[in-house]
């Protein structure tokens, strides 16, 4: 396999300006000769979509919601950054390019995220012209607010649902398209393969949730913008539906899987209440603007907060990391709220809690400015635990909340594979060890509506395609074996439900490759997972069939991809004996229990290649080179 980045030369700040010039057009008349297959419809896969049929390519979105407007990009609750420096506080595309490198832990590849910074104002703009309705301050100017890991405002918002106002605005030119006919929209239809003709993207084999049909669709370029694969840990802040198996096939046709073990754990979540859970709620990174994180200082105080005397609270992050306090980056502040509960000084059922605290801001600000910045967020918290926010301090706790991990990609977006692109939490991404808060959904437009329509149309123009469809031989096998998989869940016919078995690979996962690893638990982890996905094989039960909606076979797929790629992600995490942003190996941490990173030995991408069924995978390295940031221990004290 070839890794080849593709990473164009010169200085940094013009390298991108220079390959788009550099780049082969396609004449406008002949765009529409051509079809793209857009797999996804969140803020990636829906910019691209739209983007993609307003130049006139012919394109084919697809999405396994009933509509495209449901993707779990609506979650997003926070905001997006952007280096617009309307604060005049000292932000600047440098600042931003510098904070993201640094907060990935040195792991990202700095031509990509130099470019990720360049192109954020200009998602401002486009979001702002199509109505997404942005925070503003009294004079009207674009409000912002801050995020973790940052020490100038740079983040966007609408109240907490920036997610959800953001897609709306993709959703829009999505729809046009598909009202002027350019986009063909299927909702409800699963991406189950990918179909490599000639050693090149031509095609996906999909599966209709409504009906069973399997249908095999044809193009000249295949692009994928399916999120991120945090519920392979069962329980997790993303969307129930979230899942990997786009990616994980593409990987078994030859796309390599870059960084698996690179997962984010966010701090503050609504702690887990019990084993019945089947899913976690973010509480956004936004509230530690104004919330200020503590414990109790003596072990297994149980008053009410209340009643504890400032004088025997623990402001652990502000005492730590007196720079950044609240405002640490996610590995960090979630690393010391484990710290502090395993010291015993939790709070809540179970120890497994911290607080965060709002009364001073209240006291300083009024109730009504907390309640318009974050009233909907206030409003979900007490749904959930029946606990007053505004009155009492909120319970969080870490949860698993991204992948940084995901498809490798070149600079042009394009995987191992040529033709299929890969964009959004899909790839493995611009954020290095550890994403940024807010970064997530800059990236994720990014590469929709200012990277990949060009760097598609340069593919295009420079590859020499035969024409293919879909009665080729290779669609029939990929068919072929869909339905044999599908016919081998309805028949096995065994005593445990997918759900039971997803449950309890979470657990192995969070035990072993969750916020801290060692090479122990992970070998112990790679025992158990092959035992555990041998039973789901022999004993699992998909009730139903498969000419109807049958939402126990989707999740026996899906969690049969999960199973496999989480036994890549441990072994990569086995392989990096290093701690770096949220990978943490304990054998790594420097005398005050920070991440050690070994730049000597672990500045590079790990690039995993499949090698068939039963067969260890090949790993790649991508290294690493930093000519425009020093390379230095990260501290945010
Ligand atoms: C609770 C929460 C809050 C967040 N808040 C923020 C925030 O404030 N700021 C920020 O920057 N980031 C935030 N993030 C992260 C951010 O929301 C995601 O990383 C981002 O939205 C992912 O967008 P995406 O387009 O890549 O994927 P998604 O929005 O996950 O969309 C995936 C699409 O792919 C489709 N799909 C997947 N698999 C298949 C298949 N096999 N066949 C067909 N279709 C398929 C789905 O139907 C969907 O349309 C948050 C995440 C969570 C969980």
């Amino acid at each position: 396999m070839e890794l080849n980045a593709r990473i164009p030369t010169g200085p940094i700040e013009k390298i991108w300006d220079e390959h788009r010039f550099q780049m082969k057009l396609v004449n406008p008349a002949n765009k529409r000769r051509y079809t793209v297959i857009v797999v996804g419809s969140g803020l990636a896969g829906a910019s691209a979509s739209a983007t993609l049929a307003e130049l006139g390519y012919r394109v084919k979105c697809f999405c396994f919601q009933d509509s495209p407007r449901r993707a779990h990009s609506i979650a997003a609750q926070g905001g997006i950054n952007a280096a617009k420096n309307y604060q005049n506080d000292g932000d600047s595309v440098r600042r931003l390019f510098y904070d993201t490198v640094k907060g990935g832990d040195f792991r990202a590849r700095e031509a990509n995220v130099y470019r990720l910074a360049q192109v954020s104002v200009n998602i401002i703009d486009q979001c702002v012209a199509q109505g997404v309705p942005f925070a503003r301050e009294y004079g009207g100017l674009l409000a912002n607010r801050s995020f973790g890991g940052a020490q100038v405002s740079r983040t966007f918002y609408a109240r907490g649902q920036t997610g959800q106002q953001l897609l709306l605005g993709a959703y829009q030119a999505l729809e046009r398209q598909i009202g002027l006919g350019a986009v063909q929209m299927y909702p409800r239809t699963e991406m189950l393969d990918l179909v490599v003709i000639d050693g090149v993207a031509r095609g996906i084999v999909t599966r209709d949730l409504v009906t069973g049909k399997i249908e095999s669709h044809a193009a000249d370029a295949v692009v994928l913008g399916t999120g991120g694969y945090g519920n392979v840990f069962y329980l997790s802040t993303n969307a129930k539906g979230s899942n990997a198996t786009a990616i994980w096939r593409a990987y078994k046709r030859g796309a390599a899987f870059g960084n698996p073990c690179f997962t984010q754990i966010h701090p503050t979540c609504i702690p887990q209440s019990g084993d019945h859970q089947s899913k976690l709620t973010l509480m956004s990174e936004s509230l530690r603007n104004d919330g200020r994180v503590w414990v109790p200082k003596t072990k297994g105080d149980t008053r009410a907060p209340a009643e504890i005397p400032e004088g025997e609270r623990d402001y652990y992050l502000e005492r730590k990391y007196p720079s950044y306090g609240n405002l640490s980056p996610r590995d960090i502040a979630s690393r010391a709220a484990k710290e502090v509960c395993d010291d015993g000084r939790g709070v809540g059922p179970g120890g497994r809690g911290v607080y965060l605290d709002f009364a001073d801001a209240i006291r300083r600000l009024g109730r009504a400015a907390i309640e318009e910045r974050y009233g909907n967020l206030f409003e979900m918290y007490e749904r959930i635990t029946g606990e007053d926010p505004y009155a009492r301090p909120m319970r969080i706790y870490p949860a698993v909340h991204y992948t940084m991990g995901g498809l490798w990609v070149d600079y042009d977006l394009m995987s191992t594979v040529p033709g299929l692109h890969v964009i959004g939490e899909a790839n493995f991404s611009d954020h290095g060890a550890n994403r940024l808060g807010a970064s997530a959904l800059m990236q994720g437009l990014a590469d929709g509506y200012f990277i990949l329509p060009y760097t598609i149309g340069n593919y295009i123009a420079s590859a020499k395609l035969a024409k293919v469809d879909a009665s080729h031989a290779a669609f029939r096998d990929a068919e072929a074996a869909i339905a044999a998989r599908t016919k081998r869940f309805l028949e096995t016919k065994g005593t445990r439900t997918v759900d039971d078995f997803h449950r309890a690979l979470g657990k192995i996962m969070w035990e072993f490759c969750g916020m801290t690893r060692t090479e122990a638990g992970l070998t112990t982890a790679l025992e158990r997972i092959p035992a555990l996905r041998a039973e789901f094989w022999r004993d699992v039960n998909v009730p139903g069939s498969d000419v109807e909606l049958n939402q126990a076979l989707e999740k026996a797929g899906r969690v049969a991809d999960f199973f496999e790629l989480a036994e890549l992600m441990c072994r990569d995490a086995l392989q990096r004996k290093e701690s770096c942003g949220g990978h943490f190996r304990l054998e790594s941490q420097t005398p005050d229990g920070e991440a050690r990173r070994d730049d000597a030995h672990f500045a590079y991408v790990a690039a995993w290649e499949y090698q068939g069924e039963g067969k260890a995978p090949v790993m790649h390295r991508e290294p690493l080179e930093f000519e425009n940031v020093h390379l230095a221990q990260r501290s945010y004290k």
